[in-house]
């Protein structure tokens, strides 16, 4: 039996976002409550709300966007380790928190922290992130995709984007904002396409699967429940 595990923040408008950038919301053009045949949305948010995929536009004027990301580095295996526990105030990533983990095997690598235990509507700036020298690690082990749970790869007072533009260099996909809460270390598939657009980054729906009798992960569910809020109903125009 396959299982499905649900690595994806909820999209509402309480999502906590980037200080400044734009939050979620929706606006009804068209509701069957108020007597049309169909509900038809219109959605309003930041690139990089919740759980996301950065193209390397977004730190290179010259680099590919959204659309032009290559599509394998979504998916296929990952590894998901847990630096919850060595990393408890946030801060870098060192080259020996990665000391236990097989590089040169290792295609795709996802960062479990104190950031999957920020509730959905609270920012905390003190996240994890790369240091250059585990950027520069993670190029030369030839990594295909780094995920975290974090907001970014670099810190949040960041202006240099040095991790970024570092992972740029190996043609690393990122992937920020995780859901591993629930996640035990080990090894799944990972699932998570960008949005086939021009832009800078998208949020994305990120799953991992694993078959079971493998290690990692919760045995008692298939698919991690998100909460949604309810219908909004005073969204009409
Ligand atoms: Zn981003």
């Amino acid at each position: 039996m396959t299982h499905i595990f649900d690595i994806t923040r909820p999209i509402t408008p309480t999502l906590a976002v980037w200080p400044g950038d734009t939050p979620y919301s929706t606006e009804y053009l068209l509701r069957m409550d108020a007597g049309a045949s169909v509900n038809l949305s219109t959605i309003t948010f930041s690139g990089h709300c919740g759980t996301h995929s950065d193209a390397h536009f977004h730190y290179d004027p010259n680099g590919e966007r959204l659309a032009q990301m290559p599509l394998d580095a979504y998916i296929g295996p990952a590894t998901v380790i847990d630096l919850t526990d060595a990393l408890p105030d946030g801060g870098p990533i060192l080259p020996e928190h990665l000391a236990g983990v097989d590089l040169a095997r290792v295609q795709r690598l996802l960062v479990k922290s104190k950031a999957s235990f920020v509730p959905d509507d609270r920012w905390d700036e003190n996240f994890v992130y790369l240091s250059p020298e585990t950027a520069q690690l993670l190029v030369d082990r030839g990594l295909r995709l780094f995920g975290t749970d974090a907001p970014s790869v670099d810190p949040q007072e960041s202006k240099t984007l040095t991790a970024h533009k570092t992972l740029r260099t190996g043609n690393i996909s990122i992937l920020e904002i995780l859901q591993l809460q629930d996640i035990a270390p080990g090894e799944y598939e990972l699932i998570a396409l960008p949005l086939k657009t021009d832009n800078d980054g998208a949020p994305v729906r990120a799953v991992l699967r694993r078959e079971e009798g493998r290690t990692g992960g919760r045995e008692d569910e298939r698919i991690i429940p998100s909460s949604l809020p309810p219908f909004p109903k005073e969204r009409s125009v």
